[in-house]
């Protein structure tokens, strides 16, 4: 085994948003250094780092710079350019390494190593000209799901195609460039899984989380989600098999879709920790985060057992519309956890903080979560 990087030892993070600043909470209580890269200030990674760089990713010469000052780095944003792994690799390790960011940030990419794998992925079909989007179309049927490569999350850059009537638009709205066409998978529901996984190959994860989005964007996260447990396994199976097959090291998501028939479909991946992972923060032995430090500095991985029924909604800029939240309503039920995560300004869609409560179980711990973000704007 590579020797371990001890607390102590300082951390690069690539990106400055809710991620790093989780990831940088757990490093700094395991008693490492913090420093970010990022083009803003005052980011939320930045707010709890040591040092806070501000640069354009492609900006090398900081890069360089940044990359010599860290004894490991990583990354929380997915749209970090290749260029600035690839340079950062020359100095220091990047874990997970550039080429795992460079397969998961573009959707091609992605859906290619998971087919070439033989990983159960969502149908689908290149797509780079207005032509072969009308072949995509005939070839996968409708209704189907365009969306860009790259630069996508969250449902930006996606359209919905329903009818012939409709190709022409979806086409425009996603910038007529690279794309892809899935079929809009009719699921039961949808699933992730967060995978761990060190310089050893050791693996863990958090079990089988249940997701439900509103517009596109995760709204709640509940563990142990209750599907059939050969679905659990596969979907664990899956998750663990496209880490080792890419030598990840740090922590993983796999994103699925269940359909009814049992059939599980992985719509998308991400190499760092996710936002279907925030509950571990409270409710877990070992978070994601703190997860992430030790397979990332080489330590022993920690147990990922749910210490007790839990459930995470998002808190989105929406809920500003009308002023400050009411933070003390939400924190009137003593089992409500309230992050925030220092953004300056509140925008619809941004993901802003998050609720964890815990209840007798995971149902009741959701109804507790909603209750406490209804409380923040309630009359
Ligand atoms: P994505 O950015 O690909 O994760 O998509 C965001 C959300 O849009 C997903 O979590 C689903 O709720 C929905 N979605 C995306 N692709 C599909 C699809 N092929 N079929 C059904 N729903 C989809």
């Amino acid at each position: 085994m590579t020797h371990a990087l001890l607390p102590g030892a300082t951390i690069g993070i690539l990106g400055g948003g809710q991620l790093g600043r989780m990831t940088a909470s757990a490093a700094r209580r395991l008693g490492y250094r913090v420093h970010t890269l990022s083009p803003g200030t005052d980011t939320p990674t930045g707010q709890l780092a040591d040092r806070e760089i501000t640069a354009d990713y492609d900006d090398l010469n900081a890069v360089s710079d940044f990359a010599r000052g860290v004894d490991v780095l990583t990354f929380e944003f997915e749209n970090v350019p290749s260029a600035t792994t690839d340079c950062a690799e020359r100095y220091t390790p990047v874990r997970p390494a550039g080429r795992v960011l460079h397969v998961c940030q573009n959707r091609t990419r992605e859906k290619r190593f998971l087919t070439a794998n033989g990983f159960p992925v969502t149908p689908f079909r290149e797509v780079n000209t207005r032509n072969r989007l009308g072949s995509a179309v005939r070839a996968i049927g409708l209704p189907a799901v365009l969306k860009t490569a790259g630069f996508g999350y969250d449902g930006k850059g996606q359209a919905v195609i329903r009818s012939d009537s409709e190709v022409d638009a979806a086409w425009a709205s996603i910038g007529a460039g690279d794309a892809v066409l899935e079929t809009l998978v009719d699921f039961q529901c949808e699933v992730s899984v967060i995978g761990a996984r060190g310089v050893d190959g050791t693996f863990t994860h958090w079990g089988v989380v249940a997701n439900e989005h509103r517009n596109h964007i995760l709204d709640v996260s509940i563990p142990g989600a209750a599907v059939p447990a050969p679905a659990r396994e596969r979907a664990v199976d899956v998750t663990r098999g496209i880490m080792d097959s890419l030598d990840v090291v740090g922590v993983l998501c796999v994103e699925f879709f269940l359909r009814a028939d049992g059939e599980l479909m992985v719509n998308e991946m991400a190499p760092r920790p996710h936002n279907s992972g925030h509950f571990t923060f409270d409710a877990s032995v070992t978070s994601q985060f703190e997860q992430q430090v030790r397979a990332i500095c080489g330590l022993p991985l920690g147990s990922t057992e749910l210490l007790r029924p839990a459930a995470m909604v998002n808190l989105l800029g929406d809920l500003w519309a009308a002023g400050e939240p009411n933070w003390s309503a939400a924190l009137r039920d003593s089992y409500v956890k309230l992050h925030l995560y220092g953004k300056n300004e509140a925008k619809p869609g941004r993901k802003m903080g998050h609720i964890v409560a815990f209840g007798s179980d995971h149902m009741d711990a959701r109804k507790r979560a909603l209750e406490a973000r209804a409380a923040l704007t309630a009359a």
